[in-house]
């Protein structure tokens, strides 16, 4: 018999102790963050430029930032959106609107206008911070704007940067002190969950504090070594739940360094890992892939100490020639969603690793493997799909309670949408995705919102979109697509069309032109059906 597993109620508990969360309503995540003791000496170091922003500063930055946010006008409540690729000043904009009790959300930077557009109405956003280049196109659509440096060496008194230096430079000891509740909204990401377009993702204090106290800070006590002796490298984009959560979150409440790279290059994660001695590497499988390629073409990493991946399922194949090529290296894979504020399950380099898992559960977690046909609960061996519980899980979609209701059950589970099994020791399998996310290295895309950018297409009469299998990427999006009678479109008219109106990753690469869409009586598109098509032709 197995206490993790209890086949009565078909619940699997985690097999790590409980971790006791602080229960004092009135608690931020960053005093939750600021009140750990530690000895890490520089939090953020920009890769490039080799700028650091030391602990000794970090919460007097976020105060100056804080108070001069509150000097503009931003009170408790107002959304912020951070529309920036990686810069040292994302952890610390982020962290200085949590502070003040506003609402962050962060926008993938590679966004298309209109998607801009779309999630910064949909958030009723104040204030943007973003790049010079966007400000223009951002003030047209009739909101505040904050040019961001995107280098630290930009001067400071040029004007275009005149307004972030004065936050910058901002009396610390005016920052407003409001009373924010763990309950209160902290964060909005954008995730379109199992079905239908990207939603807004609600995140509480509760939830980041979670983050922070059962993803990262009880990872980095089944560590052997000092966490102030560690150096992550944010290769992952932060705008994410899992760089946000990990990086801009958790790690800094480790007293653990982190080395920000601006832009993903093979070329500078090898610049970086050699000049600041990295010892920790979160990836998505494509970078996994590169350490490998890097690896065999006769690059060291001598301070590596451990590589995890997550956000996309890593191959067996590339696990181990991961596993081959950095012998000494701790490798472990991590699941997690954006609903979930990136915890969910984790390996754990101290107990019998089997590799190609997911892991076990993370503390506090419960979980449920759900026969999507019968709805029968499934003991260890058996596959369905992962319910989720835990104090972690979002508080629900932005101004949809329908779709938050389908999400989460009146149980308080969460249906993830992704099949998995827990094999007899706990550790826990993925095999498929039921849901129609499809996963570019990483990156999430939504087949309707590409649906609805075909069918915007005068001669396009319907349209779905599914995946195919990518070697590099993991998933590719295809797109089926109807034309209307006479139309002369092509596969290039139809990938060039989309790829003007979405951000580059989310491309439709392939087009298949066919006379229907197969559909179920209620009009709903059949995906398997679309994808068993898809792979015969294959
Ligand atoms: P996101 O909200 O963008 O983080 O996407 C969450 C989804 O990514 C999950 O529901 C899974 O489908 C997938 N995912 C995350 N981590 C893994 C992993 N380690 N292996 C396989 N799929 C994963």
């Amino acid at each position: 018999t197995c206490v993790w597993f209890n086949p009565e109620t078909g619940i699997y508990s985690s097999k790590q102790k409980p971790i006791h969360l602080p229960t004092y309503p009135y608690l931020d995540v960053v005093s939750l963050i600021f009140s750990h003791k530690h000895n890490g000496v520089s939090a953020l170091i920009d890769s490039s430029s080799g700028f650091t922003i030391p602990y000794s500063k970090l919460p007097h930055i976020v105060k100056s930032m804080a108070s001069g946010l509150h000097e503009i006008g931003i009170s408790q409540g107002d959304v912020v959106s951070i529309l920036l690729p990686n810069t040292i000043y994302f952890p610390i904009i982020y962290l200085c609107i949590l502070s003040i009790g506003a609402i962050f959300t962060a926008i993938n930077p590679l966004s298309s206008l209109p998607e801009i557009q779309k999630q910064l109405n949909q958030c009723r956003t104040s204030i943007v911070f973003t790049t010079v280049d966007k400000v223009k196109e951002i003030k047209k659509m009739g909101v505040d704007v904050i040019a961001v440096p995107e280098t630290v060496d930009s001067p400071s008194n040029s004007s275009e940067f005149s307004c972030f230096h004065k936050l910058l430079s901002s009396n610390p000891n005016s920052a407003p002190k409001p009373i924010i509740k763990q309950e209160d909204t902290a964060a909005i990401l954008f995730s379109s969950g199992t079905s239908g377009p990207s939603k807004g993702v609600v995140m509480t204090h509760r939830n980041l504090i979670a983050a922070v106290e059962l993803f990262v800070r009880f990872e980095a006590f089944q560590y052997n070594y000092p966490a102030s002796e560690n150096v992550y490298l944010a290769a992952l984009p932060l705008f994410h739940v899992y760089g946000l959560s990990l990086l801009a979150t958790g790690v800094l409440s480790l007293g653990t360094t982190v080395v920000v790279m601006r832009k993903f290059s093979e070329q500078e994660m090898v610049k970086a890992m050699d000049e600041y001695r990295v010892t920790h590497v979160p990836v998505v499988p494509p970078i996994l892939m590169s350490l490998v390629r890097l690896k065999k073409s006769g690059h060291e990493f001598p301070s590596l100490k451990q590589v995890s991946s997550g956000a996309a399922p890593a191959g067996k194949a590339l696990i181990e020639e991961f596993l081959r090529n950095f012998p000494s290296v701790d490798f472990i894979q991590g699941y997690g969603m954006t609903e979930t504020t990136a915890v969910g399950t984790r390996g754990f380099n101290t107990d019998t690793i089997k590799y190609t898992s997911i892991g076990l559960l993370a503390p506090n977690m419960e979980a449920k493997v759900v026969n999507p046909i019968s709805g029968s609960s499934m003991p260890p061996g058996e596959s369905g799909e992962l319910w989720l519980r835990g104090p972690s899980i979002m508080k629900g979609y932005l101004n949809n309670e329908e779709a938050t209701k389908d999400a989460i059950d009146k149980d308080g589970w969460l249906h993830t949408g992704d099949v998995t099994y827990f094999d007899q020791d706990g550790y826990i399998y993925v095999l498929d995705r039921l849901k129609e996310i499809i996963k570019y290295k990483g990156f999430q895309i939504a087949p309707a919102d590409l649906e609805s950018v075909l069918i915007s297409h005068p001669d396009i009469a319907d349209a779905a979109i599914t995946a195919a299998p990518d070697e590099i990427a993991g998933e590719i999006p295809v797109a089926f697509v109807v034309k209307r009678p006479g139309s002369s479109l092509s596969e290039a008219d139809v990938i060039t069309f989309v790829a003007g109106k979405v951000a580059p990753y989310k491309k439709v690469r392939k087009v298949i032109f066919t006379t229907s869409i197969p559909k179920s009586p209620a009009g709903k598109i059949l995906r398997r059906k679309l994808k068993e098509t898809l792979m015969s032709r294959m």
